[in-house]
């Protein structure tokens, strides 16, 4: 068998939201960097802005998951997608291996899709399931989902292994939502640990040393593989000429008009804002944090998509224009590397807050549901990398706050120990992916592993 026939093929499958897909992706282009065949498969109603039908090595397919996003609840959108994806992916996952002349013989699956597992055992095919979230969240959802922690929750601080001890608003959003809208998003959360213990691998986006603790605790129950932080692999080494981009995207980034105007400012001078993909603001609160930055005197580029802009207090942007830019999307990867970025003002979504540590750039959390209350306290008190924002009585982050938070980040004392702790973070996020790290040493035993079926 020459060294071509023996390749092995694996098909991986994210959720399909952004924070889901970046990593996955990066975890494609590392699989296929250590010599594996990999197809990347995005069962999507949105429409992927790439001009490639493949990202480097990587193949891409994208299938219309057939659903009217706008038309109604969460818990119909999970079924019927749950529905699509089972019906085309195991004949998808056989023509793959038919067109391409190597039989699939791994699905990655997103860990939000527990039941893909299913799919893999009738096809006879290993499983791998892709976490994600920080450990820190998902051991919150397996300790639900093993009945140790029982919900509603009654008394806090809650203790969980491996953890500080969390109050009510340090806890994953969804913990609180059992007879909300988002109850259908519980169930999926803890539903990732359904057949946990039957998965042949399990990995998750974060390194040993990041989350030391959780991680030992975790690996009491099963054994897991951290592999991240899955970020592109150029900007640890800073080489930002190649390969720039995550590669998909559902929005479309306003490239020229970031770099440009954070090119004409000073090293350290900006404030980086970002909500992420989804999370959505209310008006006052979007005023508050306008006013609030335009009293912290500091230059900020500020990331607002185009569904919440008209959130934001009339003619804003125009009026801001000498101290700030505002953009629907940005590229953040390149926003967080420009040494004009002197803090990031983030929802802490769990992707944007390895980049921040990654790219060594401290923080102004502003959490606003799911995973993010959690991290934000990691952020601030485990880390020390940045300052959680506090609301007042009703609910709000008032313009004073923020402007008092953001220089503290900026300017102050407290701020040069951030920074100096970021570095810190930085310098083992690129150990643990770097050439024989801990992340990339089991990225290394997977691919082994898998090939070495073929001998
Ligand atoms: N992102 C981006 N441009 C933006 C805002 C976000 O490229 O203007 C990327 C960001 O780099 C990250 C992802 O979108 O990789 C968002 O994931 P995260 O987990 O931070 O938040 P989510 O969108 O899932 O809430």
């Amino acid at each position: 068998m020459d060294k071509q026939e023996r390749t092995c093929h694996v098909v991986v499958i994210p959720y399909p939201v952004q924070g889901h897909i970046n990593p996955m992706i990066q975890f494609s282009k590392r699989l296929a960097a250590k010599g594996l065949q990999v197809t990347l498969v995005i069962f999507s109603s949105q429409t992927l802005l790439t001009d490639h039908p493949s990202l480097g090595s990587v193949k891409v397919v994208a299938i219309s998951d057939s659903y009217d996003t706008g038309s109604s609840s969460t818990g119909d959108y999970l079924k019927q997608f749950q529905a699509t994806v089972t019906q085309k992916l195991p004949r998808l996952v056989v023509e793959l291996g038919i067109s391409s002349g190597h039989p699939i013989s791994c699905l990655v699956y997103d860990s939000f899709m527990a039941w893909v597992l299913e799919i893999a055992r009738q096809l006879g095919l290993s499983a791998a399931s892709f976490f994600t979230q920080s450990c820190a969240v998902n051991s919150v959802y397996y300790q639900i989902h093993e009945g140790q922690l029982k919900i509603p929750l009654e008394k806090f601080p809650v203790s969980v292994p491996g953890l500080p001890a969390l109050d009510a608003d340090e806890l994953p959003s969804f913990v609180h939502d059992m007879e909300s809208e988002y109850s259908p998003i519980l169930t999926l959360v803890v539903n990732q640990f359904l057949n946990f213990k039957e998965a042949d691998w399990i990995f998750v986006n974060t390194f040993n040393s990041l989350e030391e603790e959780v991680v030992n605790w975790l690996e009491t129950q099963r054994s897991i593989k951290p592999i991240g932080p899955m970020i592109p692999s150029v900007y640890l080494d800073r080489q930002l000429e190649d390969d720039r981009e995550y590669g998909l995207s559902l929005f479309k980034p306003a490239f020229d008009s970031c770099m440009e105007w954070l090119d004409s400012r000073e090293p350290g001078s900006v404030v980086y804002v970002s909500f992420g993909s989804m999370a959505a603001l209310g008006e006052e609160q979007m005023a508050e944090i306008a006013w609030g930055l335009r009293r912290s005197g500091c230059y900020f580029l500020w990331v607002v998509r185009e569904s919440e802009e008209k959130k934001l207090p009339c003619d804003f942007a125009e009026d801001s224009s000498e101290k700030g830019l505002v953009v629907n999307w940005s590229p953040q990867l390149q926003v967080l590397a420009h040494k004009s970025v002197g803090c990031f003002m983030t929802h802490c979504g769990w992707n944007s807050i390895l980049e921040a540590l990654s790219l060594g750039v401290p923080m102004v959390a502003m959490p606003q549901w799911t995973d993010q209350p959690t991290n934000a306290k990691l952020i601030a008190d485990v880390w020390r990398v940045g300052v959680r924002l506090q609301a007042n009585e009703k609910g709000i982050i008032t313009k004073e706050e923020l402007e008092k938070c953001t220089r503290d980040v900026m300017e102050g004392e407290r701020g040069d120990e951030m920074r100096r702790n970021s570095e810190k973070w930085k310098k083992l996020a690129m150990a643990a992916v770097g050439e024989g790290g801990s992340s990339d040493e089991n990225i290394m035993e997977f691919a082994a592993k898998l090939a070495s079926k073929f001998e």
